[in-house]
């Protein structure tokens, strides 16, 4: 039997303004290593993912190739991109460059620590609809706001998720999606799922991945990131 395949897409091409660094956030340093080594580093380990491919800014895919993927013998990763002006457009660019694949694990390459419990339970959770998002419930009550900072109404606690990555998917479903939903609007798209809420009426499965999960998007994030490090 043809083995699947199973591809992680790994996005590394934002500008990371909120960081207020020179250096983008994905490059950082955390315990010695960029920031983008860890998760390529589950994903280089998970015996689920057959491929990598890296998506960076089109002045860092050299960088990526020598000081990330050779330097630390990433032998999954098939290609490094240059990726585009948005996420989605990163991601697209990502899609067009894995046409085989049977799923696509999308990831935030700022988001070190996922495990490789995460990715099972994604990939068990993508194979009930062929969409899957792993977050975890929210702490915080969340309020909805109107434009002029009032609020508007306040979600049930219980059924309120903060999303992370990996967003899995059967690959032609994610992929019809893109190209359906390009076509149209792709304004306010700011993850992976809401491209397949608006293109189909497919369930997305939700599936808890942890509350270490966390995307440096801060500089007190990279400061929490280290205490994480130290404690695994
Ligand atoms: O900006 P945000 O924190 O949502 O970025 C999430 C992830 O998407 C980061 O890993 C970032 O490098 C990536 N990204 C990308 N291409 C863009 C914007 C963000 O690959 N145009």
């Amino acid at each position: 039997m043809k083995r699947e395949k199973i591809t992680a897409i790994v996005l590394a091409a934002g500008r990371g303004k909120r960081m207020n660094s020179k250096v983008q956030k994905q490059f950082l340093e955390l315990g010695g290593k960029p920031v983008l080594y860890y998760s390529l580093n589950c994903f280089q380990q998970s015996p689920l993912v057959t491929d990598i491919i890296l998506v960076t800014g089109a002045e860092s895919v050299a960088f990526c190739k020598e000081e990330i993927v050779e330097k630390y013998g990433f032998t999954k990763v098939k290609k490094v991109i240059p990726g585009g002006k948005e996420r989605y457009d990163s991601v697209y660019e990502g899609l067009l460059s894995c046409e085989n694949s049977d799923f696509v694990l999308i990831h935030d390459g700022a988001r070190p620590f996922i495990t490789q419990e995460i990715l099972e339970r994604g990939m068990t959770g993508v194979r009930e609809t062929g969409a899957c998002v792993i977050g975890m419930p929210s702490k915080d009550t969340v309020k909805v706001s109107d434009e002029n900072g009032f609020v508007q109404e306040t979600p049930e606690r219980n059924l309120v998720w903060s999303v992370q990555t990996p967003q899995i998917f059967e690959y032609s479903l994610i992929r019809n999606a893109h190209e359906k939903i390009r076509c149209e609007n792709m304004t306010g798209i700011t993850d992976d799922a809401m491209v397949v809420e608006r293109a189909s009426g497919t369930k997305i499965r939700l599936v808890e991945g942890s509350y270490k999960n966390l995307k440096i998007t801060t500089p007190e994030d990279l400061d929490i990131a280290e205490i994480f490090l130290k404690n695994i």
